[in-house]
Order: structure tokens, then C-alpha cells, then sequence
């Protein structure tokens, strides 16, 4: 390693309270200056720099799918073709790739340009097909665009193809700046009536921006629907620790592509929410964790942090009014789990992503051991509207215990799929004719991110938009990703491109995921492939009745019931397919 690169690897240690915490940026730095990967020796020497045994260095970079351990091409084409992607075509882009680089998946060029590749959720459901070329996204490709894209990189230049990704807000809080040019700049963010939040915070006390977020009811974005406030009550007092803020922006859910759009068109936004939500709980440091993929939005944070900096936003003594705080932004390396709050505090700490047991909860022991809340980016960025507004004002938005205003994701069979911001309540009938009418006759919908229950077209009637509408709907409102399925999808492949995500993504600890995910797959891709019997449909059916309930995070709940649902809700289309 040189000296140069070491003296880099330095640098980023030095943001952490603990060094270990470099360890996953440090594997980030060295795979992009080697050739896009990390071969023994590099990770022996990024191992001993940061101080941890070789073997636990390895099964970190083993750990998540973005540490490549072998030669990749130049250009790294990686196909998202997850459920919204399979939706919006993203197989025939394969087959395109494949036939004009003249290379299967998993292979490279001969001349070592290209390695192609799929992988799980880019979160770019409403602009997907989505081909991620080493750092970068290349979005709404549609073939004459891939060919466009090949040729250009044949010429060794990475091309500009726009994208119009649709939005639309009848809120105006949290895509309040969508649209509007240079609305990263701290400048245009302030323009538009950013960083008023700030100083009527820092001239409460804490506790009274907590009461005013409790008062507030907000429920955690992030799918769980968790009053955030609440939460930020429980956090252990007077331990003599430091307290720490984190900010999921881990964004894994197929289906969920909400938080992307406060971080890459407002981030402003989001540091101002952080810097009130450190203030409030007492933090002095807080994280802003963000998936691998996102490294091109963690470079627009990044610019917006040293912009807040430079102005006083941020730093020390904040406004003149004695308060320390900083942001850091942490890159994550391709793990779904890691959206999960423990598995992500473990991630931090330069660890393997796997989840921890809980209690204690992070609020008792979570980064480093100390007291920690973990916020969604969407529940922060709704903490400025708060505290500027009251929270009379955010409960005039929305309905009864489910205030305030969402952003949703709307993708697969819809004329305009993209984001929109409109109130928690929402029929989601509204929701559809904002994103163009559903494109064909609607066959069934997910409406809260992969792992909630599916819908019937019938069942989808009537839905209002909320968490507990949608619970008595018999689904759940989750991360609020919703998915349109017109008559054309067939629900036994959309399965099947489900249980090998979750399969895919199990991180192990648990039998019942790690084993159960596989052999559900394999279930369903006996029946999909017309080798099935009915007696298989019964045992998906039994096995994910089984998993539930019997891990330790989320993740087997979040496939067993999807499963389950499209099974026993579209059982005559499985059977159909069954020997
Ligand atoms: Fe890991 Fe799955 Fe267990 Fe979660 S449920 S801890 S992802 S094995």
C-alpha cells in the first residue's frame, strides 16, 4: 500500500470515535484505486493499518456483495433486476447485454472491459431499468439507450444520459425543492426557507424539542411506524456516555426509492433535521449511514455537510449558541440486512452486518455501546417542518394517529411512476391517478415495500393509505413503496424473484431464514419451472407459517409473509403450473 494511501486511510479513521469504524470505507478506497478489488495482500495491509486480525477483515469483505475479491473489467455493468426492475423490463436488458458484449452474467470481456452482472434493488424503482456502472447509475435504459451506453464506453467515456424521474407534491415539506435548480446548494436551500428550523431549536431546550416532536405523533418512515418521538424518550440517561444519532439511509426495500430523493435533490434538508435531532437528544456526533450504491448521493451529502460546516450549520458552536455537532457520512458495501438498525450499528463499527439480539435496544446500547437512536432519512427531514411549524401544524396534515405528510413510491405498471408527496390517508386510488392511472387492469398491488402482503385487485379497493387503514386492510403501509402488477404479471415468477432475494440476502445466523429462504426458493422455482406438485405449494405454505415469529430481526417475517400471501391469494395461478 502507499504511503499516500495509507495517509488517506488515516484521514478517515480519524472521523470515527473508534477506528475499526474505517474499516468498510478504508476495503471502499483501496478496491477503487486497485482495479475495483481487494486482493489478499491489500487486505492484510488495510487489515494491520486499521488494527484487526486478517480472518476478521476477510469475513467482512466477504460479508457484503459490493467487496469484490477478484478482477472485475473496467466498466462494471451490475443490472438491477429486482421485482420493479423485472417489471419494467430489466430481463430483456440482460439478454440485450449479454448479446452484444458476448459475455454470460458473471463473466468479463475478454479484453477486460466489461463484467456484467445482476444485482438486488438499486432503489431506482421509478426509473428502472437501471444499469449501476461502477459508481454510477444509468437510468430509465430502454435498448437504443444501452447501446448508446456500450458504445460510449467502448470509447472509454462514461456518457451523460439524462433522466426525467416523475414527482409531484400536493405537501410541499419533504420534495418542497424538488424541481427547483440547485436545490442542493445551501444557498437555494435557504432562499427557500431552509435553516429557519434551526436556530428557533437551538433557542429551546432539548426537552422541549422533544415534547414538540412526541406532540407531534410522527410515525418512523422507515417502515415499522414507530412514534419517533417515543423513541427518542427512551434513551438511557446520564450513563456518562456519549449519545449518538444515526440516519437509515440504508434504502434496501425492493420497491422503496423515497429516501433518495430528500438526499439527492434536499440534502440540506436532511442535515438540518439531524443537526435539530442531535440537539434534542444530546448527541454530539451524528451518522448518516447510506448503502454502497448511493456512493454518488453520498458525494452530493458530503458537499452539503462542508457547505453547512462553512456556514456555521454545523461544526462547533453552532449559530453561537454553544453547540458542537457534526455529521458524518458512511458508505455501506451491499447488504439489505443492514437496514435493520442493529445489523447497521455493527456495519459501523466495521463489522459483519449481522443482526443483534435485542433487548438491550440501541437507545441503551447501541454505536460503540452507547446510548443510540437510529432515524429513517424521511421521519429527520420532517423534524425541521416540526419545530418551525409546531406540531399542530404537522397534525393538520394527514389523518387521526397517522399524521403528517408521506412521500410514495409508485412503480411497475403505472404511466408515471416516481414519487409523490402527499398526506399519510391518501385513497390509494389518488396515489395511482398522480402516477398516470394504472397501465392495463390492475391485478394485484404491494403497497408497502416487498415484505408486506399483497394485495388482490379486489382487496386493493377502497385502500386509504396509513398505517393502521392498512393493517385492517390485511397489509401493511411499511416504507409506503407500492407496486402495480397489471393482468400481464405473472405472481408465481414475481414469488419466486422474491424468495431469491430474501434468500440471497439472509446473513445466516437464523435456520429458519437461512435454510428456510433457500428451500422455499427452491420450491418455487420447481413450480415456476412446471416441475412442481401441489404438495410443494402446501410445504411453501407450511414452512412460512413455520418461519414467522422464529427470528431473531424482521427479515424472516419479511419474506414468510409475502409468500405466504401470493401463494394461498393466487394458489389457482401457482396450481395451474404444477405437475
Ligand atoms: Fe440474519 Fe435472517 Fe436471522 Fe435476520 S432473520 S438475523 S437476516 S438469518
Amino acid at each position: 500500500m502507499t504511503p499516500e494511501l495509507q495517509e488517506r486511510i488515516e484521514q478517515i479513521a480519524s472521523r470515527y470515535p473508534s477506528r475499526r469504524s474505517a474499516l468498510l470505507p478504508a476495503l471502499h478506497l483501496v478496491q477503487r484505486e486497485s482495479n475495483g478489488y481487494v486482493d489478499g495482500a491489500q487486505l492484510a495491509a488495510v487489515a494491520e493499518l486499521i488494527g484487526v486480525p486478517v480472518s476478521e477483515a476477510f469475513g467482512v469483505q466477504s460479508y457484503y456483495t459490493m467487496f469484490e475479491r477478484r478482477p472485475v473489467g473496467k466498466f462494471h455493468l451490475q443490472v438491477d433486476t429486482n421485482i420493479p426492475a423485472m417489471l419494467a423490463g430489466a430481463e430483456e436488458i440482460v439478454a440485450q447485454l449479454e448479446r452484444s458484449l458476448d459475455i454470460r452474467v458473471g463473466e468479463t470481456t475478454p479484453d477486460g472491459l466489461f463484467t456484467l452482472s445482476t444485482v438486488e434493488c438499486l432503489a431506482s424503482c421509478g426509473t428502472c431499468p437501471v444499469i449501476q456502472v461502477n459508481d454510477g447509475y444509468y437510468e430509465s435504459m430502454t435498448p437504443q439507450r444501452t447501446d448508446a451506453l456500450i458504445a460510449s464506453l467502448r470509447r472509454g467515456v462514461l456518457p451523460d444520459l439524462p433522466v426525467q424521474a416523475n414527482f409531484g407534491s400536493v405537501c410541499n415539506v419533504l420534495l418542497k425543492r424538488r424541481g427547483t435548480p440547485n436545490a442542493t446548494s445551501l444557498a437555494v436551500y435557504r432562499q427557500t426557507g431552509g435553516y429557519r428550523a434551526l436556530p428557533i431549536a437551538l433557542a429551546k431546550k432539548p426537552a422541549e424539542i422533544v415534547a414538540e416532536v412526541k406532540a407531534s405523533n410522527i410515525r418512523g418512515r422507515g417502515g415499522a411506524g414507530f412514534p419517533a418521538g417515543v423513541k427518542w424518550s427512551f434513551l438511557a440517561k446520564n450513563t456518562g456516555k456519549p449519545t449518538y444519532l444515526i440516519c437509515n439511509a440504508d434504502e434496501g426495500e425492493p420497491g422503496t426509492f423515497k429516501d433518495r430523493q430528500i438526499m439527492e435533490y434536499d440534502p440540506h434538508l436532511l442535515i438540518e433535521g439531524m443537526t435539530i435531532a442531535g440537539y434534542a437528544i444530546g448527541a454530539n456526533l451524528g451518522f448518516i449511514y447510506i448503502r454502497g450504491e448511493f456512493a454518488w448521493i453520498a458525494a452530493i451529502l458530503e458537499k452539503a455537510i462542508a457547505e453547512a460546516r462553512q456556514a456555521g450549520m454545523l461544526g462547533r458552536d453552532i449559530l453561537g449558541r454553544g453547540f458542537d455537532y457534526d455529521l458524518v457520512v458512511h458508505v455501506g458495501a451491499g447488504a439489505y440486512v443492514c437496514g435493520e438498525e442493529t445489523a447497521l450499528i455493527e456495519s459501523l463499527e466495521g463489522k459483519r452486518g449481522n443482526p443483534r439480539l435485542k433487548p438491550p435496544f440501541p437507545a441503551v446500547v447501541g454505536l460503540y455501546g452507547c446510548p443510540t437512536i437510529v432515524n429513517n432519512v424521511e421521519t429527520l427531514a420532517s423534524v425541521p417542518f416540526i419545530v418551525e411549524h409546531g406540531a399542530a401544524a404537522f397534525m393538520h396534515i394527514g389523518t387521526a394517529n397517522n399524521f403528517g405528510p408521506k412521500i410514495f413510491g409508485i412503480s411497475g405498471h403505472v404511466r408515471r411512476p416516481g414519487t409523490y408527496e402527499y398526506p399519510l390517508g391518501t385513497p390509494l386510488a389518488t396515489l395511482l391517478d398522480a402516477a398516470g392511472g394504472v397501465d392495463g387492469r390492475l391485478k394485484a398491488v404491494i403497497v408497502g415495500g416487498l415484505s408486506v402482503p399483497i394485495l388482490t385487485a379486489a382487496e386493493a379497493e377502497g385502500l386509504i393509505m396509513d398505517y393502521d387503514s392498512c393493517l385492517k386492510s390485511g397489509t401493511m403501509l411499511g416504507s409506503g413503496g407500492i407496486m402495480v402488477m397489471n393482468e400481464s404479471t405473472s405472481i408465481p415468477r414475481v414469488a419466486l424473484r422474491a424468495i431469491r432475494f430474501y434468500a440471497h440476502e439472509s446473513c445466516g445466523q437464523c435456520t429458519p431464514c437461512r435454510q428456510g429462504s433457500h428451500t422455499v426458493a427452491t420450491l418455487l422455482d420447481k413450480v415456476v419451472a412446471g416441475r412442481g406438485t401441489l404438495a410443494d405449494l402446501d410445504l411453501v405454505v407450511r414452512l412460512c407459517r413455520t418461519i414467522k415469529g422464529t427470528t431473531l430481526c424482521p427479515t424472516g417475517e419479511a419474506f414468510a409473509t409475502p409468500i405466504e400471501a401470493m401463494v394461498t391469494k393466487f394458489r389457482d395461478e401457482f396450481a395451474a403450473l404444477v405437475r
